[in-house]
């Protein structure tokens, strides 16, 4: 513990905007940050990352950074998608605590020496705002309901609002977790699967969008739902997929050849009654044995495939590691 405090960091907060087409809200966004930190005499650097824009936000990122020293830069060369933008400011970060917000005005700044304050402090290794009174259509906000209680359901982590853009990160989980594909909606759960189980909350101002328009449609949550399913199966069975297509597999093998046994053994009992029986293969049930047995040993076999790719894999043997003693 008293080695990490004491751990040397270039500045104490970075604050990481992914933004897409958001020229006109980036000079009042990063002068507004500016005020609040320099006010609270934090030591930081804004990290913005242009998504693939295609209006003018990298010109105006490069004029704000000519006086504005704080400001660092990444520009994709298409849109990757928010969790990419993440993904890779994460890796840029330096501070001793990263904060991530929207650039569309819609988070405030002054939520974040209090986001900081309660990573440094209250010891969380990741804080997630609340949107606890929301300003966007109802089209969003009941859908996200019925997001936020499935996730909080699967996940077992109390939080109210998973999707927020504004969040506070200790560095260690930024830097040890991975963010990609659309899986920016479940860095909580990412988190808390990787070991970073300290997860705070708290309630943040919400303003409507100033500028521009959402980046996001309705297929939010029909990919939100399918990424929670596959990042729960993959959390849960990533370094031992043969206990998942095994499991499934022994079943449904098992459920064929007990279908099978029972078609014999009631054709020779009729037999030996000298009763007339039907050919096991005029009855549905004998299809469902045939069926059952074959997909078993397809689970099977993906089960094994899966094994000898994590075997072969670079990284079969990461872990990541909290603490030292005497080990260099
Ligand atoms: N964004 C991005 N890449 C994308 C989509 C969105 O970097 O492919 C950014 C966007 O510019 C904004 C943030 O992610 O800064 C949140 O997006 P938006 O405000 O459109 O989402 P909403 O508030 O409607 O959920
Ligand atoms: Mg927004």
């Amino acid at each position: 513990m008293s080695k990490r405090s004491s751990q040397h960091f270039p500045v104490e907060l970075s604050i990481v905007i992914p933004l897409l087409n958001e020229a006109e809200s980036l000079p009042e966004l990063t002068r507004w940050i500016n005020r609040v930190l320099t006010q609270h005499g934090l030591t930081y650097e804004i990290i913005l990352v242009d998504d693939g824009s295609t209006d003018n936000s990298w010109d105006v990122i490069e004029e704000l950074a000519q006086t504005d020293t704080h400001l660092r830069g990444i520009r994709f060369n298409r849109n990757y998608g928010k969790s990419a933008a993440l993904n890779t400011a994460f890796e840029a970060a330096t501070g001793r605590v990263v904060c991530t917000m929207d650039a569309d005005l819609q988070d405030s700044p002054e939520e974040l020496p209090e986001l900081y304050r309660m990573i440094v402090e209250d010891r969380y290794d990741l804080v997630s705002g609340w949107k606890k009174k929301r300003y966007d259509p109802l089209s969003k906000t009941i859908p996200t309901k019925l997001f936020n209680g499935v996730t909080r359901w699967i996940s077992g982590i109390n939080l109210h609002d998973f999707n927020c853009g504004l969040k506070s990160y200790d560095q260690r989980v930024v830097k040890g977790i991975e963010v990609y594909g659309e899986m920016h909606r479940y860095i909580p759960v990412i988190a808390k699967w990787n070991g970073f189980g300290r997860i705070g909350e708290k309630a943040v101002q919400h303003q409507e969008r100033k500028y521009g328009v959402t980046k996001f449609g309705l297929e939010r949550f029909v990919y939100g739902f399918l990424d929670l399913l596959s990042i729960t199966f993959v959390s849960r069975f990533r370094r031992r997929p043969m206990h998942f297509f095994g499991t499934m597999g022994t079943l449904s093998f098992l459920l064929g050849m007990l279908i099978t046994l029972w078609l014999v053994g009631e054709k020779i009992y009729l037999a030996m009654q000298n009763l007339r029986a039907r050919d096991v293969t005029a009855q549905p049930l004998f299809f469902l044995a045939l069926v059952a047995v074959v997909v078993g040993v397809q689970l099977f076999l993906a089960g094994f495939l899966a094994e000898m790719t994590q075997l072969n894999g670079p990284r079969r043997n990461q872990y990541l590691i909290r603490d030292k003693l005497n080990i260099s």
